[in-house]
């Protein structure tokens, strides 16, 4: 655990790794700097979001002034502010004994500094742990002893606002997520016995009749029962154009109703709706660091005690072996001075705070335009992928294939379909009705609309052949369906039969071939149309420098035909599951991470062997939701050229505040050496930092 820890903005520091003895996790009863909490509730910084919550959530200056009110240690600094203030004034004005004006100062400041003494002094105890309240303790209890009680305490009291700053800025960053996505309504109007009753969202169970009447935020998901509308899901995706819903179709909590009322049956549980869930990821991300992150903390570690050690080298060995002085004398400074204006500067804040605000500011902006990031170590890929891989059935096309031909080997009339060729899409449709693959979804769809769905009981025992077909028992007879590649091995078929299917190929459509079990019996082909923008957005990551790569399990002429109409130039057809996984290995190399975008059914081992698994699945997809990297909720790829600029800035920011802190800390390091800054100063210099880079960080949140 690192540095400022028992500082408001702490849950950073303590409240993750739990493989480092984390407070927080493994620990539930310390706090991050050790305490006991039933010792030292309001100092510690896992509660951020208990007392403090509520002001943060305000903002503004009364809700700072509030979030000050609220924690020990600020209220303790803001009374030694007031101490040292009567003291500067009453010294000023009257004709006071000098004893009494440094004690008044020495009292100012040890209340101030009491709770930071403390946490820094149980964090080196319990955890053996050098921070910066041990720091600035030891600076302060310095100051006192070479007389420099004002600055001192200017110093502590500086400190102790720096960090609550720190907190409340966090707060709100972390805050700004919540604010924009509760728009569930916390009450619904409940259906029963023909009357209508207002009822609180969490008594409501699955399957209960609701009323959303039209303008009306949409409490819980649910499904359409009758009614028709447009729902802004913009709450949820970014997509600010209305969807239009009719009986049938999914709506989601915390999105708003449109002109005509519904009436919904609920499907989910107000604590498992797609925006609770979303919320509740969004904040585990939040926690889950980013590897600069790490990187700063492990820093922080080494470099705390390091620059202790130095501090004394710096009072001590100019004074006792070149014979400088110790202490102050005329003009020239004394090194224990120097000493401990080092102290004073070593103190981390600005740099430890930097990447964490940047981070979560960009991952909640990123879930406001609809784009889930699972955490920063994702945020930080996007901006470092120069491969993006994309599956195409479902992902660059639009997922709604629709049968252009039908061929059975006992067609009878091949004008019209024939009776023959049905029985070869009812015979296919009894085994689809068992599989999810789209494909499967719009033969069992057409099926049902040729009024064919019961010629055959549905298939049982199904299984899928990943990235080749579908089995399953009809009637007892093993029933295949699959690909051209899967037939021509195992179940011979006429030569005439290839023809006809290469044609189909070559119009870029999907062949699925039919096996009854003793011969095979005929094929449908599927036609499916490359979404909606994309062009635009592959054309787009191009122009940001990308490479696209196209992996499917569809054959060579229906890949490229999607392909070239959406603009990938690079196509690995014919492909199953584990040989897309092969694929993204052979991508991929040290410093050319590829991102493999998939709809996570057949595309799993890829999605997670690839740096980066993005899941366009939206915010219906469940699997998406838990497996992915990175969820594109509005279900649209134009969301990705979005999300890798913000990586990028994400990155860059990162990188120029790591930058700034670093450039000030050396030169401040070079003055306080040469007795060229004041303690005040250098605790100004670093509260003033801190400032710029949480600021700079939190520009992200208005990312467009
Ligand atoms: P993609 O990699 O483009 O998402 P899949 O791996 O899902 O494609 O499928 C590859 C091929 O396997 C399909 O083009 C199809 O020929 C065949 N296939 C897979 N599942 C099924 C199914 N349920 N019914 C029929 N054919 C299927
Ligand atoms: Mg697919």
């Amino acid at each position: 655990m690192s540095e400022s820890c028992c500082g408001p903005e702490v849950t950073l520091d303590c409240c993750e790794s739990a493989s480092q003895a984390g407070c927080c996790d493994a620990a539930p009863q310390l706090d991050c700097c050790g305490n006991q909490r039933s010792e030292a509730p309001q100092a510690d910084c896992c509660d951020q979001e208990g007392g403090d919550a509520e002001s943060v959530q305000r903002g503004g200056l009364t809700g700072f002034a509030d979030y000050l009110l609220a924690r020990r240690e600020t209220r303790l600094a803001l009374l030694g502010a007031a101490g040292v203030t009567l003291t500067l004034l009453a010294s000023l004005t009257l004709q006071l004994p000098v004893l009494v004006i440094y004690a008044a100062y020495t009292l100012a400041l040890l209340i101030a500094l009491w709770p930071i003494a403390r946490s820094g002094l149980n964090a080196l105890r319990s955890r053996r742990a050098f921070n910066i309240n041990l720091l600035m303790t030891i600076a302060a209890l310095g100051a006192i002893a070479i007389g420099e009680f004002l600055e001192g305490a200017v110093v502590v009291i500086l400190f102790a606002l720096g960090e609550a700053l720190e907190g409340y800025t966090m707060g709100r960053t972390r805050a700004s997520l919540r604010s924009l996505m509760t728009l569930a309504p916390p009450q619904a109007l409940r259906l029963r016995d023909g009357g209508e009753e207002l009822v609180p969202v969490a008594e409501l169970q699955i399957d209960d009749r609701i009323l959303v009447r039209a303008g009306d935020g949409i409490p819980l998901d649910g499904v359409v029962l009758d009614g028709h509308s447009d729902i802004n899901q913009a709450s949820l995706t970014g997509e600010s154009l209305p969807r239009t819903v009719g009986p049938g179709d999914e709506v989601y909590a915390g999105t708003v109703n449109g002109v005509g009322g519904l009436r919904l049956r609920v499907t989910r549980l107000a604590q498992d709706s797609a925006i609770s869930r979303i919320i509740r990821l969004v904040e585990q991300a939040q926690e889950t660091r980013a590897r600069s992150w790490r990187t700063i903390d492990r820093f922080a570690r080494v470099y705390t005690p390091l620059a202790a050690l130095m501090a004394l080298l710096v009072a001590t060995v100019p004074p006792l072996f070149l014979g400088q002085p110790f202490l102050n004398e005329g003009d020239s400074v004394g090194w224990v001075y120097r000493g401990l204006a080092l102290l004073v500067i070593a103190c981390p804040c600005a740099l430890v705070i930097s990447t964490p605000v940047t981070v979560i500011s960009a991952i909640n902006a990123a879930a406001r335009r609809g784009v889930l990031i699972k955490g920063g170590i994702h945020l930080e890929m996007l901006g470092r992928i120069r491969t993006i891989a994309f599956d195409k059935t479902g992902t660059l096309t639009a997922n709604r294939p629709g049968i252009a031909d039908l061929y059975s080997l006992d067609c009878t009339d091949r004008e019209v379909i024939c009776a023959e060729c049905e029985d070869v899409l009812a015979l296919a449709a009894a085994v689809e009705r068992g599989s999810s693959h789209p494909l499967a979804r719009a033969i069992s769809a057409d099926a049902g609309a040729r009024n064919l769905g019961d010629r055959y009981a549905t298939a049982t025992r199904v299984t899928a052949l990943a990235g080749r077909g579908v089995q399953g028992y009809v009637d007892e007879q093993l029933v295949t369906l699959g690909s051209h590649l899967l037939f021509e091995n195992e179940h011979p078929h006429p030569q005439a039969m290839c023809d006809m299917i290469a044609e189909s190929e070559a119009r870029g459509e999907t062949a699925v071939l039919l096996c009854d079990g003793e011969r095979v019996r005929g094929y449908i082909s599927l036609a499916d149309q490359p979404r909606e923008n994309a062009r635009e957005a592959i054309d787009a990551l191009h122009a940001q420098g990308l490479r696209s790569v196209m992996l499917t399990g569809d054959n060579p002429q229906a890949a490229g035909v999607i392909a070239a109409m959406v603009g990938v130039r690079d196509v690995r057809a014919g492909l199953l599951p584990e040989d897309k996984l092969d694929a993204i290995r052979s991508l991929e190399s040290p410093g050319q991470p590829v991102a493999m975008v998939g709809d996570g059914i057949n595309d799993t081992p890829a999605l997670s062997a690839a740096s980066l698994g993005i899941a366009p699945g939206g915010i219906g997809s469940d699997q998406a939701l838990e497996n992915a990297d990175v969820v594109l909720m509005a279900d649209d790829l134009q969301q990705l050229p979005f999300a890798i600029r913000l990586g990028r800035r994400a990155l860059s920011t990162i990188r120029n505040n790591i930058a700034l802190s670093l450039a000030m800390k050396a030169t401040f390091l070079v003055l306080a050496v040469t007795g060229g800054v004041s303690l005040w100063a250098a605790i100004f210099a670093d509260v003033g930092m801190t400032l710029v880079v949480t600021l700079n960080g939190m520009r992200l949140l208005r990312a467009r």
